[in-house]
């Protein structure tokens, strides 16, 4: 049986995984990556500072061991490849092409400099190819993140950690320079809903406590006006109100930054200044409402305030991207699926021997450890829809190399990754950090073609 996986972070990863663990059918399984690099946004979304959470990449290098498995990085779906190419050469096809694209506010001044979309930030100081040359000015003192997720913190905390804090993480070089001379001093974070609501996890809402030169405000009217009845409250939202509650009983302390978490407001216009940049956000008041299926959503009150700030990063949660040929279902914003198995958006029927996984196929909901069950569950459906596949007579195994170099595609091979790993952390020997990354693929693809 031989599959094709497009997109290497967890979801594809714990995919081959579950595939090539299959003890009825031998699997090949061929993964592609747009990037020269594996492991998706375990390299370029999991903040620089959270290191232990990067060491999954273990894992996958064990499943990348597998006689079975080859890695073609440098390989776009859509562009260097197509859907048809893939169904000659595999028997069947998993998707796992994450949420690469943006939310947007949608209000006015959305576009103007300095209102930064999160994706674009993050990128940029996880040395993302793509976003290596994004203009991040942090010459303002003040941001807004607007968003209640995990993603929101990390943006926040990475703008508030010291030059110290940053230097021994493997943030990219050309952020660590810009974020020595932040001028930043003060981050609001801002949320539609209330802390009830917020999906923060606790872990990450506790470390803002932890930073060496900023600290959490919250006044404790933010806590006021809470509408889940105790007794409802799931744990993390228990834990995250407990964190909260001792943010707010903090005196205010001596660090020289600082980090306020208010919730209850919706911007509705990004206010452009003399420079032509962001100089502030108008917030409307919001108020909760239970809606009848035991929801919770805010509403407008028609109060305004406008926050003075010199920077917005809308950190509000991403989509899946439109790829040539794969079936995109526009209302979820994820590939059209059924439990995994793909589908035409508008017939509803099957496209048979075709799976998404992960973030494409769910929208971005869960950790990294969530995928490993998530994936082996589609994997489950492909056995099960696979009898028999194997007999179908595929082009060589070969073939499909043929045909990338054909296109004049350089492709990356595990073993070149691995080269590339060790140039980086020899790299970051050099600062004491775990890995000083390449961020541009020509350089990578240049350092491989001296090797
Ligand atoms: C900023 C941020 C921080 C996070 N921090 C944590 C954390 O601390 N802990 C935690 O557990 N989870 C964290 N997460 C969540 C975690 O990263 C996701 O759950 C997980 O990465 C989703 O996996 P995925 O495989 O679906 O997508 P991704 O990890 O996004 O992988 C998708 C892969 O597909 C590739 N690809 C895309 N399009 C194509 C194409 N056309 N052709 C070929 N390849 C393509 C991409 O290059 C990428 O490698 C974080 C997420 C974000 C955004």
């Amino acid at each position: 049986m031989r599959v094709a996986i497009i997109g290497s972070g967890p979801s594809g990863f714990y995919a081959a995984e579950a595939l090539l663990k299959r003890t009825d059918e031998v699997v090949h399984v061929d993964m592609f990556d747009r990037l020269p690099t594996p492991y998706g946004l375990v390299r370029g979304g999991v903040a620089p500072d959270h290191q232990n959470i990067k060491a999954v990449t273990r894992i996958y290098e064990k499943t990348a061991a597998r006689p079975t498995f080859r890695f073609f990085g440098n390989v776009r779906l859509g562009k260097d490849l197509t859907v048809d190419d893939l169904r000659r050469h595999y028997h069947q096809i998993v998707y796992a092409v994450g949420n690469e694209a943006d939310r947007r506010l949608g209000i006015p001044g959305e576009g103007v400099p300095r209102c930064t979309p999160a994706t674009v930030f993050i990128g940029w100081y996880n040395g993302h190819p793509d976003y290596r040359h994004a203009k991040i000015d942090l010459s303002v003192s003040r941001v807004a993140v607007v968003g209640n997720g995990n993603v929101a913190i990390d943006a926040a905390r990475i703008l508030l950690r010291t030059p110290a804090e940053l230097e021994k993480t493997d943030i990219a070089a050309h952020a660590l320079e810009v974020l020595r001379k932040s001028q930043v001093r003060e981050v609001f974070i801002l949320g539609r809903r209330g802390p009830e609501q917020a999906s923060f996890t606790s872990v990450e809402l506790e470390e803002l406590g932890e930073m060496e030169d900023a600290e959490p405000v919250v006044a404790p009217s933010e806590l006021a006006g809470l509408i889940i009845p105790e007794a409802a409250r799931s744990k993390q939202q228990q834990k995250n109100l407990k964190i909260l509650q001792s943010f707010a009983e903090r005196p205010l302390g001596t660090k020289s930054k600082k980090l306020h978490l208010r919730f209850l407001v919706s911007p509705t216009e990004v206010i452009c200044g003399p420079d032509d940049g962001v100089s502030g956000l108008k917030l409307e008041k919001n108020r909760l409402e239970m809606q009848a299926d035991g929801t919770v959503a805010a509403r407008g009150t028609g109060e305004i305030e406008a926050l003075e700030v010199g920077m917005v990063l809308p950190a509000i949660g991403f989509s899946a991207e439109r790829i040539s040929g794969v079936p995109y279902d526009e209302k979820k914003r994820v590939i059209a699926n059924e439990d995994g198995r793909v589908i035409d958006p508008v017939s509803h029927l099957t496209i048979p021997n075709e799976y998404v996984v992960g973030w494409a196929r769910t929208g971005p909901q869960g950790l990294i450890g969530s995928h490993k069950g998530a994936s082996a569950h589609v994997v489950a459906h492909m056995v099960t829809d696979g009898t028999g596949l194997a007999e179908n007579a595929l082009p060589d195994p070969e073939a499909i190399i043929n045909l990338l170099h054909k296109q004049g595609v350089q492709v990356v091979s595990f073993n070149d990754w691995k080269q590339l790993d060790d140039v980086e952390v020899a790299r970051g020997v050099r600062r004491e950090s775990p890995r000083d990354k390449i961020v541009d693929v020509e350089t990578m693809l240049s350092i491989l073609g001296q090797h």
